[in-house]
């Protein structure tokens, strides 16, 4: 009885196929393991999602071509059922969920071409011209390179037929190798019944034989060992293995090799690994007391209490850690995952960016070894397989990453921790939308694991979930020290106090950079715009340099003397004359970014060491090293965009200093107050966290906007409650949700009667009583109109109800688009842009 599957293949397919399992594969072919099959006149990377179909009558199935994994299936039944889920809540296709959860690099495809033979490649120049003229253009069109018979057109086929039949073309399958794959190593072990002691008396005479199974004997009761670690034992034990093979007293075989833990940069544990465990203080006490009681309960209560249908258990009820900056939040997620470790699960630690963090990696490194796997995306392809593969086999058991990292291999999960659980990047904003804390809350849920959302500036969304009740609340309200209180902020107004010099300090912020760097002391100062010069104009006409491709002014980079555009990369050299009106030197750089700030105060004050982190100048490794300069006090001034707002804890640092609080507040987006606030808090955060206390100066056209009054007197309650009530009055979360319906295409006309169809549509069927209560908004033009020459628009759907909104945005979604234009949904929504 054959045996038939369904597989999921990667290609952004919706549904599963059924294949049937040829015998030889028969048990290899598992639920979650990753095959190749064919599809068409190809062959993809697809997952066995269930093991036993029956497939309807008189349809021939294809077979499965090859089992694509080594010793375990890829993906475990419970990341499938999250997949499931995935696809399900994001309105995306299974086989795109699917690809985002296994780890890059490790697809296989392969697709049948027509190609010359070597007959044929020899005719190109030599017999070929004897031939029938359009059968030899069908000749040299193939020396250019093999065609996918996809792309053959009948014509063409007329011509190559005879050619096939000459020998000098063939069909072929031609392969893609994964880009990644785990080492193999041969192995060896005493055959079944064995006894070594008898057996060395036998072959007496053998001494390199004798050698051979005395290591095998004494190589971990005899379970297989490496060939290479054996031939390191007794050399020349690989000629002796083929006699012994051959005499059947030891079998040959092959088996995914030991991987090593990725080290992390030794700039980055020199200057943060280490250190003594802290006694906790009562706050963090209590916190960690709460969290492992729920987890024993969660442990005791999982056999007798099943999941209810739709996968939730009862009484899951996540933590939100709301602990100020510098409170101590790592060390209860080190102590929870130590308790996790000792009842035998494993845990996930997600964070926003590890590249900017490697502080938070280092200090679960040191407190826990090589126990923790670190996945991100500034490790190397074949790293994170590396990392990837050590926890699918156990040997790794606390997962650390960035937002892929949710779908870390881990069984017998115990505990996840989301930490900085409001940070944007947390959203993945291309192919699947999904934000990696939900899907990790649902994971947890599934798993019967507890979750811990840990920040100092709650999202707005897990904040109202711990006002109702359905998230617990822990608050850590002090720093662990006396001597490291909160800093106090001191607001400065640009309106009354202009700020001068290339720099744009104003004169309390010049004088407190001075003060500090008197005393020895180490200062951060944040704007969030890279380059020198963010706008570019003509003094003459007012012509403004905007980038070709998209809607956006290019910005000034004076290391490159060249103009870029931060969206799409374009770049342009700024030239003497107006390309409008022609007047020559009239040319002018306005807008301050990091890269002229850095600048000036280098200047200003020669011997400052000052050093720069925003993109332009470091990306991952750089950044560690920038870092590290920082924790060793090799560097003065540090000047940054939100890279240096992250969660640093530097001690040397007193004074932080932000240029101009509000670029972000009149961005045309819901959340632009939330993030500006996000940014404020968490940057002040990093000032006084040592012996000294520290100071933070806000420079702002906006002294009485409401994020940077609460930001700057430590108070998220009072954010809280005026952003909460400032979003009820518009429905927007968490009063209510809402899914972005995302409209883009190179015509800007079709996108539009696109953007207006859709809108109607969505109207229409907003009246329906099963969709009651949904509203409209739009079609706009996005904020960012045009992007990568790609106009784009949005339909904003909002609703309390979860499933009349979804019954809209399903609708919408499957209308036919005009020529060219996506159409796609963003599910929760980030940001508007
Ligand atoms: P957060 O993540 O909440 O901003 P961190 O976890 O970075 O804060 O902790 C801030 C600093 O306080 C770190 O240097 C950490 O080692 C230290 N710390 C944490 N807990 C304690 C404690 N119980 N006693 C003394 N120092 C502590
Ligand atoms: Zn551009």
């Amino acid at each position: 009885m054959p045996r038939f599957v369904e597989v999921i293949v990667t290609t952004g397919a919706p549904q599963p196929y059924t294949y049937r399992v040829p015998p030889p594969l028969d048990g290899r072919v598992v639920i979650g393991a990753r095959v190749l099959v064919p599809l068409r006149n190809q062959k993809v990377t697809g997952v066995v999602l269930r093991g036993d179909v029956t497939p309807p009558p008189g349809v021939r199935m294809s077979d499965v071509s090859e089992v694509l994994d080594g010793d375990a299936p890829a993906l475990t039944g419970e990341l499938l059922d999250l997949c499931a889920w995935m696809a399900e809540y994001y309105e995306a296709a299974l086989g795109e969920v699917v690809k985002a959860a296994l780890p890059v690099g490790t697809g296989v495809g392969a697709r049948v071409v027509i190609a010359l033979t070597e007959t044929g490649q020899a005719a190109v120049d030599g017999e070929g011209a004897a031939l029938p003229d359009k059968q030899r253009d069908a000749l040299s069109r193939l020396a250019r390179g093999p065609l996918a018979v996809t792309a053959v057109g009948a014509k063409l086929k007329a011509q190559l037929e005879p050619l096939i039949a000459r020998g000098l073309v063939e069909e072929r399958e031609e392969r893609d190798e994964a880009r990644v794959r785990p080492k193999r190593e041969q192995v060896v072990a005493l055959a079944v019944g064995v006894d070594v002691a008898a057996l060395t008396a036998i072959i007496s005479r053998a001494p390199k034989r004798r050698a051979v199974l005395a290591a095998l004997g004494a190589s971990a009761a005899g379970g297989a060992m490496a060939i290479a670690e054996l031939e390191r034992q007794v050399p020349g034990a690989r000629a002796a293995l083929k006699e012994l093979a051959k005499a059947g007293y030891v079998t040959l075989g092959e088996r995914e090799a030991a991987v090593e833990a990725v080290a992390i940069g030794s700039a980055v544990t020199d200057a943060f690994g280490g250190g003594a465990i802290p006694t906790l203080t009562d706050e963090q006490a209590r916190a960690v007391g709460e969290i492992v009681d729920a987890m024993r309960a969660g442990a005791a209560a999982e056999p007798t209490t099943p999941p209810t249908a739709d996968g939730a258990r009862p009484k899951f009820v996540p933590f939100l850690l709301h602990g100020v900056t510098g409170s101590g939040k790592t060390e209860v997620y080190l102590r929870v995952i130590a308790e996790t470790l000792a009842m035998g699960r494993t845990a996930l630690v997600l964070v926003p960016e590890i590249s900017l963090t490697p502080q938070l990696a280092a200090r679960f490194r040191a407190r826990f070894g090589d126990l923790v796997a670190i996945l991100h995306s500034g490790l190397s392809e074949s790293q994170r397989l590396a990392e990837w593969t050590r926890l699918r086999r156990g040997e790794a058991s606390i997962a650390v990453g960035a937002r892929s990292a949710v779908f870390a291999p881990l069984s017998n999960l115990g505990a996840i921790v989301v930490d900085e659980e409001h940070d944007g990047s947390f959203k993945q904003d291309e192919s699947v939308k999904y934000h990696a804390r939900d899907v990790a809350l649902v994971r947890a849920q599934r798993a019967g694991a507890i979750c811990v959302l840990g920040s100092a500036t709650p999202s707005l969304e897990s904040y109202a979930h711990a006002e109702r009740g359905t998230y617990r609340r822990l608050v850590l309200a002090q720093r662990p020290t006396a001597r490291s209180a909160m800093p106090v902020v001191d607001i400065v107004d640009l309106r009354t106090y202009l700020a001068d010099g290339d720099a744009m300090l104003s004169a309390p912020l010049r004088t407190a950079l001075v003060e500090t760097l008197a005393a020895g002391d180490q200062a951060i100062l944040f704007l969030n715009r890279r380059g020198f010069a963010t706008f570019v104009l003509c003094r003459a006409c007012g012509y403004s340099f905007r980038c070709k491709h998209c809607s956006v002014s290019m910005t000034y980079h004076r290391y490159s003397d060249r103009l870029s555009c931060h969206y799409c990369n374009a770049s342009a050299a700024v030239p003497d004359t107006c390309p409008d009106c022609k007047t020559t030197g009239a040319i002018e750089r306005k807008g301050l970014g990091t890269e002229k700030v850095a600048d000036a105060i280098a200047l200003e004050m020669p011997t400052a060491r000052v050093a720069r982190l925003d993109r332009d100048v470091a990306t991952g490794s750089k950044i560690e090293a920038i870092l590290g300069r920082v924790a060793r006090r090799e560097i003065d001034v540090l000047v940054g965009t939100q890279m240096v707002t992250k969660g640093h804890d530097f001690p040397g640092v007193t004074l932080v200093g932000v240029l101009c609080a509000d670029t972000g507040l009149t961005l045309p987006d819901f959340r632009a107050s939330e993030r500006t606030y996000q940014l404020l808090a968490q940057v002040a955060g990093r000032a006084g966290r040592g012996e000294r206390a520290g100071r933070v100066i806000v420079q702002t056209y906006r002294p009485t906007a409401p994020a940077v009054v609460a930001a700057a007197a430590h108070d998220y309650g009072a954010f809280f409650a005026a952003e909460s009530e400032a979003r009820a009055e518009l429905g927007y979360p968490p009063h209510g949700r809402l899914i972005a319906v995302r409209i883009d295409g190179k015509q800007s006309a079709e996108v539009v009667s696109t953007a207006n169809r859709l809108a109607q549509l969505a109207e229409m069927l907003a009246r329906r009583p099963e969709c009651a209560g949904v509203e409209v908004r739009g079609p706009v033009p996005a904020p960012i109109e045009r992007l990568r020459e790609r106009t784009r628009w949005q339909i904003w759907l909002r609703a309390a109800d979860r499933h009349a909104l979804r019954r809209v945005a399903r609708g919408v979604a499957a209308a036919e688009p005009g020529a060219g234009v996506r159409v796609g949904l963003d599910v929760d929504p980030m940001s508007a842009l």
